[in-house]
């Protein structure tokens, strides 16, 4: 089946129609969804439940998607998980400041459904990439850590035998 099934994606978005929308597709193509209609609400959902993927409205009452995505990245809890800015018509500028704020990708509105999922699946392939080298360097870590016991064990061992 889908590769990246199950994979937990959060939407933070306003309108009621274009959350639907976007729910439905996700959850039709096999992913789990996190909703929220503002952006202190999703900055929320995404310390809680970690989702692989966050689709970030810039458009929002109070605390606007550029914001949002600036605490993302300034809290190490959430600064890697993938955000993409969707944008209304006409997004040259938003995308400046989305670019600038550290958006992975973009999507304009109306949402066409296979560019969404187009998007979805690249970025989570690459936080798989990312996932992966993390772990690595975790073993590889926890290899280094038990070598140097050894190696000092070994070294003890020598000194008491001198
Ligand atoms: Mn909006």
């Amino acid at each position: 089946g889908e590769a990246m099934a199950g994979e937990l994606i959060l939407i933070v978005e306003d309108h009621d129609k274009n959350r639907k929308l976007v729910r439905d597709v996700l959850q039709v193509t096999g992913y789990r969804t996190a909703e929220s209609e503002t952006a202190e609400d999703g900055l929320r959902l995404a310390r809680e439940l970690r989702p692989a993927l966050i689709l970030m409205d810039i458009q929002l009452p109070g605390m606007n998607g550029i914001e949002a995505l600036g605490a993302l990245r300034a809290d190490p809890a959430t600064r890697h998980i993938p955000v993409v800015m969707v944008t209304a018509l006409d997004p040259s500028e938003e995308r400046v400041k989305g670019l600038e704020a550290g958006a992975d990708d973009f999507l304009t509105k109306p949402i066409n459904q296979p560019e969404l999922l187009a998007r979805v699946r690249s970025l989570l392939r690459v936080k798989t990439l990312h996932d992966t080298v993390q772990s690595q360097a975790a073993e590889l870590a926890e290899l280094n850590r038990t070598l140097t016991r050894r190696v000092e064990a070994q070294v003890a061992e020598l000194e008491r035998l001198s």
